[in-house]
């Protein structure tokens, strides 16, 4: 494991900062105990071990997960992460978050997730297209158009996507697009899709502004992780006027005391394949990034990054959760009690599975909308939501990560209890 990937794995266990968040909703519920029973559990859950052929001759064995947390409200939907920190308690966290996210947002679908220990980095072109090939065949068992359809997340772009499109089709004879969503729009991929997670961080991030009276425009943002979440979100509100003066990756962040343009750091980051030196800028650890005075805290790269060691240091008027998972519960009650706003996951990042839902939608109906249509549709979903979240949360006193469970939980459990106990 190189140095920067063991910094990176999370201290907090994902899983456990899963269970104690929906814990803290499901006793503000009239849940029955055994409906609470089952919602807490994964549905079902698939390791596979599998070999690959490596470029000098050699076999590997690769260790991959599909985990489905809830088939209540509809197929399956949730991203396949590739990091060497992958494992089935983390994606079991993921899935988990993913059946929340999808009922917070009316989403006809329950949560589920994915992931390869490996580091993509570290293999050849050729390599990762045997290894995603070979990881969709091992999960086609249980993923498809109808039953679970997997999205990019951490280490996994549009062509890994269109690598298990083509296997899953390969298999069954005939095209199908609607297998997986994130793909490249020549193969059915939607517009707006590859900005819409980072352009929903926006939206949350312009309408939490409102509610603490903060001029949007001006305001200042440091962004962790430069990935498709965090750059996206970096550009998009720098359009908006506000100013992201520090960013970073998992190698290290840079800030200049002023601005830095996210569209300018993206064209070097293509050219050298990370942040570090970006001309004009000063080098900050993701530690201490974390830590700086700004109005926006966007937190984009993976699991429990504010503890309850650093919460008390951050000094961000509003934290909008672009990764799954950052914040975790310990850190939730510290930045509660200083009045930070913490916006969640399951209500900031939802930008993405949003516009996945409506590529599986124009899939299934071979009928395509345009950018400026997802754009305005996401747009009121992300609205909407945050304001139901605000007015409950409000109206109840609670942070926003409970008030968002309280809608998700609520709704799932419903389902349930209508669907009924088969048999
Ligand atoms: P990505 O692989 O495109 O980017 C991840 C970024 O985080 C990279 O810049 C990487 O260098 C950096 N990083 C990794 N570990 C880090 C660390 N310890 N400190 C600082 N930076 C670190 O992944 P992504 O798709 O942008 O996903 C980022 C987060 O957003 C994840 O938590 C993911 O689950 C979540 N998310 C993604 C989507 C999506 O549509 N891609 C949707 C919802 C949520």
């Amino acid at each position: 494991m190189r140095a920067a990937d063991v910094a990176s794995k999370p201290k907090d266990n994902p899983w456990e900062m899963a269970l104690r968040q929906f814990h803290r909703a499901a006793d503000l519920l009239p849940l029955k105990r055994g409906i609470r029973e089952f919602l807490v559990q994964p549905h079902r859950e698939l390791t596979v071990n599998f070999p690959i052929h490596m470029d000098n001759g050699a076999v590997k064995v690769f260790t991959g997960y599909r985990v489905h947390h809830s088939t209540v409200l509809g197929p399956t939907k949730g991203g396949i992460r590739y990091n060497l920190h992958v494992d089935l308690d983390e994606v079991r966290a993921l899935a988990m978050w993913m059946t929340w996210k999808c009922a917070l947002m009316h989403l006809p679908y329950g949560g589920a997730k994915g992931g390869v220990t490996c580091d993509p980095s570290s293999l050849s072109k050729s390599e990762l297209e045997r290894l995603t090939r070979r990881y969709a065949t091992e999960i086609s068992v249980i993923i498809g158009p109808d039953r679970d359809i997997p999205a990019p997340d951490v280490g996994t772009n549009e062509q890994i996507m269109a690598w298990i499109m083509d296997t899953l089709s390969m298999h069954a004879g005939h095209s199908m697009p609607a297998v997986v969503t994130g793909k490249p729009i020549s193969i059915g991929g939607s517009a707006g899709r590859r900005e819409a997670t980072g352009r929903g961080v926006m939206i949350i991030a312009r309408e939490a502004a409102k509610t603490r009276g903060l001029a949007f425009s001006g305001s200042r943002v440091v962004v962790q992780g430069f990935g498709n979440v965090g750059s996206v979100a970096a550009y998009l509100m720098h359009d908006q006027g506000c100013n992201a003066f520090a960013v970073s990756d998992v190698q290290g962040g840079i800030y200049n005391a002023d601005v830095v343009d996210p569209r300018a750091v993206l064209d070097y980051v293509e050219e050298t394949g990370g942040v570090a030196g970006f001309p004009g800028s000063n080098s900050v650890s993701n530690e201490e990034l974390l830590e700086l005075p700004c109005d926006f805290l966007v937190p984009a790269a993976i699991e429990g990054q504010i503890t309850g060691e650093n919460a008390a240091r951050i000094k961000a008027k509003i934290i909008v959760e672009g990764a799954n998972g950052p914040t975790t519960p310990d850190a939730d009650e510290i930045l509660q009690e200083r009045g930070v706003l913490v916006v969640p996951d399951i209500l900031a990042n939802a930008g993405g599975v949003i516009v996945s839902y409506f590529e599986w939608v124009q899939d299934l109906a071979s009928f395509f909308w345009s950018e400026a249509e997802i754009n305005e549709r996401l747009e009121r979903i992300m609205e909407q939501s945050f304001a139901g979240v605000a007015a409950l949360a409000k109206e109840q006193e609670i942070d926003l990560r409970t008030s968002a469970l309280l809608f998700a939980v609520r709704r799932v459990a419903d389902a349930l209890m209508t669907r009924g106990i088969y048999p």
